[in-house]
C-alpha cells in the first residue's frame, strides 16, 4: 500500500476522528499514486495513523476509512455497512425512503446511499468509493434485498475527481419513476432524473413534524420541489397551498403529485423563479398564514457566501413580508458554509427591515437518517427555523 507522511501535528484532527487530509497536510507521498487507490498514513515519526484512499486531483487528498491496521475488502464494507443498517433501524421506523448511508456519517466518505421501498439509489461520490463499488454492491445486496439499485452518477463532485458522469441500472429490473409514501402522502419519484437521489429526504422529519401546522391556512410553499411541505399541508388541513418551483421538471412532477394524492382543489403549483414571484405577490398584497421557505444551498462554497447571504437575506425579507400578523415561516438553509449563528443573523437583519417581530419556536435540523458526527461538523448542514410573527 502506497504511504503517505503527514507534517508534525497534523495528525491530531485526524486521530480525534475527523477523515479529511489536505495537500498541505501533507509531508509526503510515496510514488504516483493514482486517483482512488488505497493508502496508509503515517503521521511525521512513522506512526501509523489510518487507512483511506487518496486523490492527487481533489483538494481533500485523502479520505480516512479507518483507523484500524485492517483490510480495506468486502468483510471491511460488512463491517461499515451493517452499522449504518442498524442505526436506521433504531431511529428511523415505518419509513419508506430514507437515508441508509450517509458519506463521512456512517465512515464510508464519498458514499450515499438512498432507499425509496424496494429500490436503493447509490451515488459513488469520489475516485476511491468508486473503487469499493463490487464489493459495496454485494453486500448491500445481501443485507438489504433490494428489487434494484440504481447508480445516480451524475453529480458534478464527481467530475471534480476525474470520474464519468454516468448514471444507470446496477442491479435487478424496474421503473426509475417509482412511487413511494410519506405519512401518508403518496410521491412520485424520478430516481434517475430528479434532484439529488430522487427526493430532498433531510427533511422528512421536518415535513412530518411542522405539518399540522397547515391546519386550516393558507400555505405558500416557495422552492416547493415535487410538492414535499406543500402536499404534507395540504394532508393536513390547509385551506389552500401555493407551490413556487422554478425547475420544469419539478413543477410537473409536483402537479403530478397533486393528482396522485386528489389534492386539485387545494394546492396550485406555478413555475416561476421565488424571487420574482413573491415580490410581484407582495405588491398585489397577497398573504399568507403559513410560508415554507426551503431554497437550495445558494453556495457550495467559502468564496460565494457573500452573495449566499444576500440571497438569504432577500428571500427570507420578502417572505417575511407576506405573513399575516401570528402566522408562521419556516425558512431553512441547508448551505453548510452559512452557520447556524450566521443564518440566525440573516433572519434578525431580515425581520428588521421587514419591520417585523418574531418568535423563534424551533431550531431544527437534519433528519435522523443523516446523521451528525460530533467531531465532524461538516456533517451538519441542515438549518430549520420556526418563526411566528407577534402580533
Ligand atoms: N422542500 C422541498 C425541497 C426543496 S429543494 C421538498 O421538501 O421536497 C429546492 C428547490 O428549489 C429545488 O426544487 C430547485 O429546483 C428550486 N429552486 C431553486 N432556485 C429557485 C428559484 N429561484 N425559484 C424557484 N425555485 C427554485
Amino acid at each position: 500500500m502506497v504511504r503517505v507522511t503527514l507534517h508534525k501535528g497534523r495528525e491530531l484532527r485526524l486521530l480525534a476522528g475527523h477523515p479529511w487530509i489536505y495537500q498541505r497536510d501533507l509531508l509526503r507521498v510515496e510514488g504516483t499514486p493514482k486517483p482512488g487507490e488505497l493508502v496508509e498514513v503515517r503521521d511525521a515519526r512513522d506512526r501509523f495513523v489510518g487507512r483511506g484512499y487518496i486523490n492527487p486531483y481533489s483538494q481533500i487528498m485523502v479520505r480516512l476509512l479507518t483507523w484500524e491496521e485492517e483490510a480495506i475488502d468486502e468483510a471491511f464494507v460488512r463491517r461499515r455497512v451493517q452499522p449504518a443498517i442498524d442505526l436506521r433501524k433504531r431511529w428511523v421506523a415505518d419509513v419508506e425512503a430514507y437515508r441508509v448511508i450517509f458519506g463521512e456519517a456512517d465512515l464510508l466518505p464519498g458514499l450515499v446511499v438512498d432507499r425509496y421501498g424496494g429500490v436503493l439509489v447509490v451515488q459513488f461520490l469520489t475516485a476511491g468509493i468508486e473503487a469499493l463499488r463490487g464489493p459495496l454492491v454485494d453486500v448491500l445486496v445481501d443485507l438489504l434485498r433490494p428489487r434494484g439499485i440504481y447508480a445516480r452518477n451524475d453529480a458534478p463532485a464527481r467530475q471534480l475527481e476525474g470520474l464519468e458522469r454516468t448514471s444507470g441500472v446496477l442491479y435487478g429490473e424496474f421503473d426509475t419513476l417509482l412511487q413511494i409514501a410519506e405519512g401518508g402522502v403518496r410521491f412520485w419519484v424520478d430516481v434517475a432524473a430528479g434532484q439529488k437521489t430522487g427526493l430532498f429526504l433531510d427533511q422528512r422529519e421536518n415535513r412530518l413534524r411542522l405539518r399540522s401546522l397547515a391546519d386550516g391556512r393558507e400555505v405558500l410553499d416557495a422552492f416547493c420541489y415535487t410538492g414535499g411541505f406543500g402536499l404534507h399541508a395540504a394532508a393536513s388541513g390547509a385551506r389552500s397551498v401555493l407551490g413556487i418551483e422554478f425547475s420544469k421538471d419539478a413543477a410537473v412532477l409536483a402537479m403530478k403529485n397533486v393528482e396522485l394524492n386528489g389534492f386539485g382543489d387545494i394546492v396550485q403549483v406555478v413555475e416561476a423563479n421565488a424571487f420574482d414571484q413573491l415580490r410581484s405577490m407582495d405588491r398585489e398584497g397577497r398573504r399568507f398564514d403559513l410560508i415554507f421557505l426551503d431554497p437550495p444551498a445558494f453556495t457550495k462554497g467559502k468564496e460565494a457566501l457573500e452573495s449566499a447571504l444576500r440571497g438569504y437575506k432577500e428571500i427570507n425579507l420578502r417572505a417575511m413580508k407576506l405573513l399575516r400578523e401570528g402566522g408562521t415561516l419556516v425558512t431553512c438553509s441547508c448551505s453548510y458554509h452559512l452557520s447556524a449563528e450566521l443564518f440566525r443573523e440573516i433572519l434578525v437583519e431580515a425581520a428588521s427591515d421587514a419591520r417585523r417581530r418574531f418568535r423563534l419556536v424551533e431550531f431544527r435540523g437534519q433528519a435522523r437518517d443523516h446523521p451528525v458526527l460530533l467531531h465532524v461538523r461538516e456533517t451538519n448542514y441542515l438549518k430549520v427555523a420556526v418563526l411566528e410573527a407577534v402580533s
